[in-house]
């Protein structure tokens, strides 16, 4: 990439460069197989030996040049492209936590993936234990156990919007020698890239903001390439002994900072198969390559709304990290000092019946599960997405039962707001 330094220009040009008389927009390689010309040509990829594509459920070039893209954004050493957000985050525990393993996690994270590790992380034989994102160095500490293997964040957490402290959750796990790994979603490299700050690994919901007009459902994981596996061959024998499906390869001898990447995409893809689509990765390569400015966007509509809330007298608390009396905002001040995403939590006076009438009055924004793209939506986490848990489950998992949360779309912002204000009255009829 030399000169293309700045994320903006990595969001249209890294990963691929076309040569003389090759098409200007990355191609769709829409193949499963590759050719080849001799029996052991074949042979030697199998083996890992050589590089080089041979079946798409194992690495196919429009994945690649896509994961390479957000590699590049994120800083990171290699990525991998996944078929959900939900899957990225299993294989990027998964690839170093196998059964008897222990993960301790925030417990303001993505409902999804609270359901992935308090229930069938559980069921594989994999312990969580979910810790508050504001507790102490000493608190995080005592969660700890011999089997541990990974420390689990959601950056700017869906739906509750708390900021994660990485620096001080990294300290932590490196301290007790696991890699930290964090869910950079909502605020994109554009906002935070947690390498910086000592993550190990990043994963993404493709699905929000990256494709950013709700078309595909995708995933993928990054790698920084930092943590040093080999410093403890007895906690990560998955990376650091052979491997006796690939006769015996050891992934840290012969990849190096590659080692985590290569385990994922040679074993765990090849045995478990959730790949993305090379047509979904097109789709996702275009969401890219306005990431920038549409993530700006999101972010500067979303303050005047905000701000709106703030001053309104029918809102009874908003939260935005920007905001000077969010409770995230001197972490906002520190790790996202440009901006943090476009969605708003807020809870409205007059509970979930007035919360109901509000809703359905609305005209412009729209009822969805969904967050983080061109459209205007809202979603009661504790009426819809969240409604198997209790209200205690919902404080456990930092969702507030009167929490409704606001994704500010593409709109002009006069527009959201004035849909909100007549919302609002004619809820109160
Ligand atoms: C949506 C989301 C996920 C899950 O992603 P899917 O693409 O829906 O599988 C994971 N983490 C966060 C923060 C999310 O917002």
């Amino acid at each position: 990439m030399g000169k293309q330094i700045t994320t903006a220009t990595k969001c249209v040009h890294a990963g691929y460069e076309p040569g003389k008389g090759e098409p200007r927009q990355m191609p769709i390689i829409q193949s499963t197989t590759f050719k080849y010309n001799t029996s052991d040509e074949m042979g030697r990829l199998f083996d890992l030996e050589e590089e080089g594509y041979f079946y798409s459920r194992l690495q196919n070039p429009t994945c690649d040049m896509v994961a390479a893209r957000i590699a590049a954004l994120e800083g990171g050493v290699g990525a991998m492209l996944t078929s959900s957000g939900q899957a990225a985050n299993f294989f990027a525990c998964f690839n170093i936590c196998e059964t008897g393993g222990h993960i301790i996690s925030t417990a303001s994270i993505y409902g999804g993936t609270f359901n992935l590790f308090g229930t069938t992380f559980r069921k594989m034989g994999i312990d969580v234990t979910f810790i508050d994102q504001d507790a102490s160095e000493a608190e995080i500490e005592a969660a700890f156990r011999p089997n541990t293997k990974l420390v689990f964040g959601e950056m700017l957490s869906n739906p509750g919007l708390k900021v994660l402290d990485i620096e001080k959750f990294a300290k932590v796990a490196h301290r007790h020698g696991v890699p930290l790994v964090v869910d950079n979603t909502f605020p994109t490299p554009v906002f935070c890239r947690p390498f910086e700050w000592g993550a190990d690994i990043v994963t993404h919901s493709t699905t929000k903001y990256m494709d950013g007009h709700g078309v595909q459902v995708g995933g993928c994981v990054v790698d920084s390439g930092n943590f040093d596996w080999e410093a403890y061959p007895d906690r990560f024998p998955g990376l650091c002994s052979p491997d006796p499906s690939y006769h015996g390869l050891t992934y840290t001898k012969k990849f190096g900072k590659m080692a985590y990447i290569t385990k994922m995409t040679s074993q765990l893809m090849r045995d478990l198969g959730s790949v993305q689509s090379p047509q979904n990765a097109f789709y996702l390569n275009m969401g890219l390559q306005s990431l920038d400015c549409r993530v700006r966007r999101h972010n500067s509509s979303a303050m005047k709304v905000a701000e709106y809330l703030h001053d309104n007298p029918d809102v009874k608390w908003v939260n935005f990290p920007e905001l000077a009396d969010s409770p995230d905002h001197a972490l906002q001040q520190k790790y996202l000092p440009e901006g943090t995403c476009g969605v708003i939590a807020l809870a409205l006076k007059g509970g979930r019946e007035f919360a109901h009438r509000f809703m359905d009055a609305l005209r412009l924004i729209t009822i969805e599960t969904h967050v983080a793209d061109c459209y205007t939506c809202i979603l009661h986490p504790a009426m819809h997405t969240h409604r198997q848990l209790t209200d205690e489950q919902l404080l456990e998992a930092g969702v507030d039962p009167d929490l409704i949360r606001l994704s500010v779309g593409l709109e002009a912002s006069e527009d959201i707001i004035a849909d909100i204000r007549q919302a609002i009255e004619a809820a109160k009829c």
